[in-house]
């Protein structure tokens, strides 16, 4: 007889671990199977996000911004420390212990919540029995009640640019130079190709980003990406759209790009080459033919509303089902589904997700934008406040950028809010707050936030959706 459960996982990153996590809290008795393993070659929960995502390349991120501070930001203080130089074993290893940290922080919360752990590849099997098999090749079964799939996703791969882990690589490979490359290509200018290719300039690569798409940033609002696109040309991110990318070819001196941008052919020879054009759902060895579970047109496990996929009792949720690829997505839904078993009232908002990009300035948002709103004939009305004009901001000399927030022309009802600019990345949580209860324009208005604060420019943006904002003309 195979060991039954309340609840199988499969997958333990931020969707699946936490969806067990809650399970468990709920008294159900839980597993969650996971097949990652980490540089050393060991089991690593926490799936892409903890071991080759979000946590290790804010490590990186942050390693870099103090890097590039010290020539580009300190001398404005009066403050000059010589020629910076760095030691990249204590650059990479300083994010492995950050990465090794939050892997093993949740097996012991797993520990702390009765949640079974186990390690190997979880295949979906008819009637709720998962088929194991461990790292050693070893089979077992177990079953349960319910099974939510958590697989996430991995990197598209382009056909002429294979990864090959040295010259091509994905995220996990650009998180793990064991050098500055002197010369960085970049295939996709969307948030992994601006937050990798910004570590990369910072410490001192010449990046050059190819896209395919004639606009950048697309997904986010135009005045925002506007800025953002002036501010990383200023830093050196060298951004080509409209590009096509039609060959990589990696030879003795390097990797030999041939792409079509509006003035035709173009070549250009690079060190290393980083393809991140988007990600897609993990399900290979998933699940058995007759399941019953449906993938969509995409690839993706095809699910309802609430996460259910149609067959009794199976689940899915983060990057391998619909809506945006982002953690604390995945997290929320495992977190409404672990409820939805336990028959309480799950809920996940996906109007209101905030999304970040961790560059400088960062650039954050939720709702929708300017343009998504004109093309819905929704009426709004615009406010927005620069960081120039914000005490706090200039103190800390990084007085760029601004934020907008549209609300509904006859309502006043917060609709969208768009940021880029320093902090950003925690200011749009007030915003978040304010648009899941329902609230206007007025009252952020009509809030007090502290002054000398970031979040003024959200107050002023705020005052001047009613065109009183005090410290700008409206
Ligand atoms: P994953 O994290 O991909 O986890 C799935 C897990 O399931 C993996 O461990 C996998 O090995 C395992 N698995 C798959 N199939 C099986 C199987 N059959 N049996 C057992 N185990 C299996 N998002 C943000 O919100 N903020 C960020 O700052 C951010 N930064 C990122 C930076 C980078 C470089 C990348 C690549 C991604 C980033 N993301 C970020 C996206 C984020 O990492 C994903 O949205 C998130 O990890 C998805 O969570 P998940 O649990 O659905 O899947
Ligand atoms: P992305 O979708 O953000 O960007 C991919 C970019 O590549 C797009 O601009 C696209 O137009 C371009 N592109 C696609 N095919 C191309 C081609 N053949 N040639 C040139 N350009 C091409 O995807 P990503 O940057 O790979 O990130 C994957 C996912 O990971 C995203 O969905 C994102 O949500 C998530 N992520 C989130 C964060 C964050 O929240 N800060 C950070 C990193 C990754």
């Amino acid at each position: 007889m195979s060991e039954k459960y309340d609840v199988i996982v499969i997958g333990a990153g931020p969707a699946g671990y936490v969806a067990a996590i809650r399970a468990a809290q709920l008294g159900l008795k839980t597993a969650c199977i996971d097949a990652f393993t980490g540089k050393d070659g060991k089991p690593a929960l926490g799936g892409t996000c903890l071991n080759v995502g979000c946590i290790p390349s804010k490590a990186l991120l942050d390693s870099s911004r103090q890097f590039w501070n010290i020539a580009h930001n300190l001398p404005v203080h009066g403050i000059s420390v010589g020629d910076a130089k760095v030691d990249m074993g204590t650059f990479i290893g300083r994010k492995d212990k950050i990465v090794k940290q939050f892997t093993g922080g949740i097996g012991q919360l797993f520990k702390a919540n009765k949640v079974t752990p186990f390690f190997g590849t979880g295949k979906l099997l008819k009637g709720n029995s998962v088929e194991i098999t461990g790292t050693d090749g070893k089979k077992e079964t177990i079953s349960a009640t319910n099974v939510i799939l958590a697989s996430g996703s991995v990197p598209i791969e382009l056909p002429f640019a294979k990864f090959d882990g040295k010259a091509i690589v994905d995220n996990a490979g650009a998180l793990d130079f064991t050098e500055v490359p002197k010369r960085l290509g970049v295939i996709g200018a969307g948030v992994i190709g601006l937050e990798l290719g910004s570590v990369w300039r910072r410490m001192g690569s010449e990046v050059t980003i190819i896209e395919a798409l004639p606009d950048f940033l697309s997904v986010a609002d135009a005045d925002i990406a506007k800025v953002a696109a002036r501010e990383f040309a200023k830093q050196g991110l060298d951004i080509k759209l409209d590009a096509k990318l039609n060959k990589a070819e990696v030879k003795k001196d390097g990797v030999h790009l041939v792409y079509t941008n509006k003035d035709g052919e173009q070549k250009l020879v690079v060190d290393k080459l980083l393809v991140a054009v988007g990600r897609r759902a993990y399900t290979q060895n998933l699940l058995a033919d007759d399941t019953g579970v449906k993938l969509d047109e995409r690839g993706r496990i095809l699910v309802d509303e609430h996460c259910h996929t149609g067959v009794d009792g199976v689940w899915a949720i983060g990057d391998a089902v619909r809506g945006p690829m982002l953690a604390h997505k995945g997290s929320e839904e495992g977190v409404a589904v672990a409820e939805w078993i336990a028959g309480k009232a799950g809920h996940v908002n996906y109007d209101t997700i905030p999304f970040v990009i961790y560059t400088e300035p960062e650039v954050a948002w939720a709702g929708k934008t300017e343009k998504e709103l004109k093309d819905a004939g929704v009426p709004y009305k615009v406010g927005s406040f620069p960081f120039a004009a914000i005490g706090r901001a200039v103190a800390m000399n990084e007085a760029i950028g601004q934020v907008k927030m549209i609300a509904h022309a006859e309502t006043d009802r917060i609709l969208g809010v768009h940021m880029v600019g320093p902090g950003v990345s925690e200011l749009i949580a007030e915003c978040v707050v304010a648009m899941e209860f329902k609230g206007s324009s007025e009252d952020l208005a009509r809030i007090v936030h502290a002054h000398p604060t970031l979040s003024e420019a959200v107050h002023e943006a705020a005052l001047s959706v009613d065109k009183r904002a005090i410290h700008k003309g409206n």
